[in-house]
């Protein structure tokens, strides 16, 4: 495999160096780099700047509203978003349930939904968790049963990322109970959370922060044009939208910036503390090149419409490498991880101390680690 990028990728990498200096809104930029949550508004703001230049939806193909990149320039793209630091497209919208409805959805699903994916119209949320089926999720109890033109839907989701800010979810509920393998009775549905019936509550984690919540769901009738595919094919949908997530959870470009920051506080720090600081960001950035290059080889031959276990190994590693940054930047920084404060109700106390207790999720979100080294060792292994 040739290591180096192509002189065009290189030009492509300044086209979007670029584009983001001149259109990331200051504020924006300001809090990305002091390590602060958005606001929705400020979120939508910029992935409209990016709809606007075609490039809200990086994965998707010309036909469905995409820029149509090759797997390198997807990478450079999110590489500089991270790097810059800006946020990236909503993975909600864009790498989750926008490759479902191009690979699975019929023709109106397509039209109603892509384009206001695309433009952050509609906030989508992953309802697929539930108290009882987190790593074990085919064991979900969240049922939907058929009432003539639609579904009746009953049940509890736990841990939905930022459903509060949302306007749809996608879900996975039981509609074959019977069925002869729990993963064969389950449909993937598109719920409307302004229907009647829907309660959604807030967790707050560890790090202080409002991100998930609970969703409750009580006699919610949900339209069967808002299924997707078949009923009870749902599983082979998921799969799909899970392995594409666990590929845009290694975030790359965000590991360097934290191993870049840590090397900044090392520059100010004394002997040996200097040394030590920058001898383990040499050991992390060995480990994250090859991760980097395991992301670009995957990307090349990943198929459309098929999950793929290789998913795996980036979620882990990538994972992995995040939060051991996240961990050199905080000994790396010592009292000035602490220095942003709580300023008002709209901004989290989202210092570097607070990044790293987000940072733990990283692990658990997309499918536990554990988990993980389980489809692995059962799928690439063949243990
Ligand atoms: C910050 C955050 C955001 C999230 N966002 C969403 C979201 O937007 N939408 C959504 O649907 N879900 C979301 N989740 C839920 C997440 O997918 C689940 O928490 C995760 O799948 C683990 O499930 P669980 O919490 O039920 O833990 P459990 O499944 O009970 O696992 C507990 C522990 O046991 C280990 N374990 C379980 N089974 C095995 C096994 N077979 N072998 C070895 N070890 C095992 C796990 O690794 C873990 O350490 C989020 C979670 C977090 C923390």
């Amino acid at each position: 495999m040739n290591l180096t990028f192509s002189s065009e990728d290189n030009a492509f990498r300044e086209e979007v160096r670029a584009f983001i200096g001149a259109n990331l809104p200051a504020e924006t930029r300001r809090k990305m780099e002091e390590g602060r949550a958005l606001t929705k508004d400020e979120i939508v703001c910029w992935q409209r700047i990016l709809n606007a230049r075609g490039w809200a939806a990086p994965s998707w193909p010309k036909e469905a509203g995409g820029p149509g990149w090759t797997p390198v320039q997807r990478h450079i793209f999110l590489d500089e978003l991270h790097q810059a630091p800006a946020p990236e497209p909503l993975s909600f919208n864009v790498a989750m349930i926008g490759p479902v409805l191009i690979a699975f959805g019929n023709d109106e699903q397509k039209a109603r939904f892509l384009p206001r994916a695309a433009n952050l119209d509609d906030w989508w949320a992953q309802g697929f968790s539930e108290p009882g089926a987190g790593s074990d999720l085919a064991s979900l109890k969240t049922s939907a049963v058929r009432d003539g033109d639609g579904y009746i839907v009953n049940g509890q989701k736990m841990w939905q990322g930022m459903a509060h800010r949302a306007d749809w979810m996608f879900t996975l509920v039981r509609t074959d109970p019977k069925a002869p393998k729990k993963q064969a009775g389950i449909t993937f549905l598109l719920i409307d959370l302004k229907s009647t019936g829907v309660t959604i509550r807030p967790i707050i984690t560890v790090d202080g922060r409002h991100e998930v919540n609970e969703v409750f769901l009580d006699n919610v009738r949900v339209p069967v044009s808002c299924r997707i595919g078949d009923e009870n094919n749902g599983w082979t949908y998921a799969k799909f939208l899970l392995s594409n997530e666990r590929t845009g959870i290694a975030r790359i470009g965000m590991t360097k910036r934290l191993i870049a920051r840590a090397k900044g506080f090392a520059l100010q720090a004394a002997e040996p503390n200097r040394t030590r600081i920058l001898e383990r960001a040499a050991m992390l950035e060995a480990e994250l090149k090859a991760v980097e290059i395991t992301q670009l080889r995957l990307l090349a031959s990943l198929k459309q419409g098929a999950p793929d276990p290789r998913s795996s190994i980036l979620k882990l590693k990538g994972v992995e490498l995040r939060q051991a940054a996240g961990e050199l930047l905080l000994k790396a920084a010592g009292p000035a991880a602490y220095a942003f404060a709580y300023e008002d109700e709209d901004e989290a106390p989202f210092d570097i101390a607070s990044n790293f207790f987000t940072l733990r999720g990283a692990s658990i979100y997309g499918g536990a680690n554990e988990v993980q080294k389980n489809i692995l060792a059962a799928s690439l292994l063949g243990l």
